[in-house]
């Protein structure tokens, strides 16, 4: 057997090792939690597609190389783009569990008010250096799988699956205050599905990364295209949740504003509140819109409002925004209303029952707007504690309404 060949047989080999412990270790997970099992089984579709696929991508190598140190070359890149792969993907199933369970409950309330589409929308939150979001084909993207390994990336293309990244200060039931913030990252994820921006600047279909890098080369395309992205999230996390999301934006402006800075990859910060203050005052939600423009005072300018503002006006920016307002389940202020009568209750009541640690069971979008503007709520991490139990009870409760007794 030739130098080579006994080299490309190693790259199979460990390729396929890595695939076996990655099975093995989401098998041996402990949690049986849903968003672990479909986690667990998005990990046995990659591995099996690196099964099927790894000697024809090797074999190919060698016959498009017939120069053996290129050969050799190009299966050593495969080999250490698997081993990062698989070394991500094991991080992930180590780390995630340690999210709190009722993040995933707020989520999960959140996308049933999106559209649904074809396909289910799986993720895992896991702790992470900043608040973000990744879709996993972009995380192959920025290995080039594309180049690198062809088949994989067709076996992987249309399964997509999503990871939230959440700063360790999120990971608790005292911060439920803060999960708003994630509703953003949420739009991100809802907007990638049904790809709505991305027909914003068809010409310019790449993936997040090469967008980015394009944007810092002030290429204003690629610019407008992430703005697009931006204003979308803080739409549809103001569309489906109410004003939280503004709210606690501005209650962690300081420390959030890096990443919410205006720049190549933000719009300016005026811009996107005024999109979402328009947004409230159609849903009705007049009162949250007034305060969050008295909010807008405390905000300087950036000089670039006027050019986002413009952005924002494009037909084709106002055509995302009408499609997503006619197939989410948005909130307004007659469903506030309306709940708060059907339980004979005021906001002034339910704040109080909050601060005395008294359950309230109601929608997150509710609960959110209810307490998300009040400073002695924030204050209290034991009424933040209460508010992450009760996003666990409304999830109970509306499990119960789905189940029917048969007669
Ligand atoms: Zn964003």
């Amino acid at each position: 057997m030739s130098n080579i060949q006994a080299e490309a047989n190693k790259v199979i080999e460990k390729a396929k090792s890595l695939a076996d412990d990655l099975v093995n270790k989401s098998c041996k997970a402990r949690s049986k939690k849903p968003h672990t099992v479909q986690f667990s089984r998005f990990i046995k579709h990659y591995a099996d597609s690196i099964q099927k696929t790894i000697q024809i991508r090797v074999e190919q190598d060698l016959v498009d190389l017939p120069d053996p140190k290129l050969a050799s070359k190009a299966l050593r890149k495969l080999e250490l783009v698997l081993s990062r792969i698989a070394y991500i993907l094991a991080t992930l199933l180590d780390n995630h569990d340690g999210v709190p369970r009722e993040i995933y409950y707020a989520l999960d309330w959140f996308l049933r008010h999106c559209p649904t589409g074809s396909e289910e929308i799986r993720y895992i939150c896991t702790p992470g250096p900043e608040l973000s979001m990744s879709e996993f084909n972009e995380i192959l993207a920025s290995f080039q799988v594309a180049n690198i390994y062809p088949e994989l990336d067709t076996a992987l293309k249309g399964k997509r699956f999503y990871f939230i990244f959440l700063p360790h200060e999120f990971c608790s039931r005292d911060a439920s205050l803060m999960w708003p913030l994630i509703f953003h990252e949420m739009g991100h994820v809802v907007d990638y599905q049904f790809g709505k921006t991305r027909a914003i600047h068809p010409s310019i279909a790449v993936s997040y990364a090469e967008l980015k890098s394009l944007a810092n080369n002030n290429y204003t395309k690629a610019i407008e295209k992430l703005w697009a992205q931006e204003f979308t999230s803080d739409y549809l996390a103001t569309l489906i949740a109410g004003p939280c999301f503004i709210w606690q934006f501005f209650r962690d402006y300081s420390r959030i504003g890096s990443i919410m800075e205006s720049s190549r990859s933000h719009p300016a910060h005026k811009s996107r509140i005024m999109n979402i203050v328009g947004l409230l005052r159609e849903q009705g939600l007049t009162e949250a819109a007034r305060n969050t423009e008295e909010l807008l005072k405390g905000i300087s300018a950036t000089g670039q409002e006027q050019f986002s503002s413009d952005f924002m006006a494009r037909a084709d920016m106002q055509e995302v925004f009408r499609y997503y307002k006619a197939n989410c389940k948005g909130f307004t202020n007659s469903d506030l209303e309306g709940f708060i009568r059907s339980i004979n209750q005021t906001v002034d009541n339910l704040v109080q029952d909050i601060l005395n640690l008294r359950p309230v069971i109601a929608p997150p979008s509710v609960l959110y707007t209810i307490a998300s503007f009040c400073e002695e709520i924030v204050a209290k991490a034991s009424a933040q504690e209460l508010i992450a139990d009760c996003l666990s009870r409304h999830c109970v409760a509306e499990q119960f309404k789905e189940i029917t007794v048969k007669p």
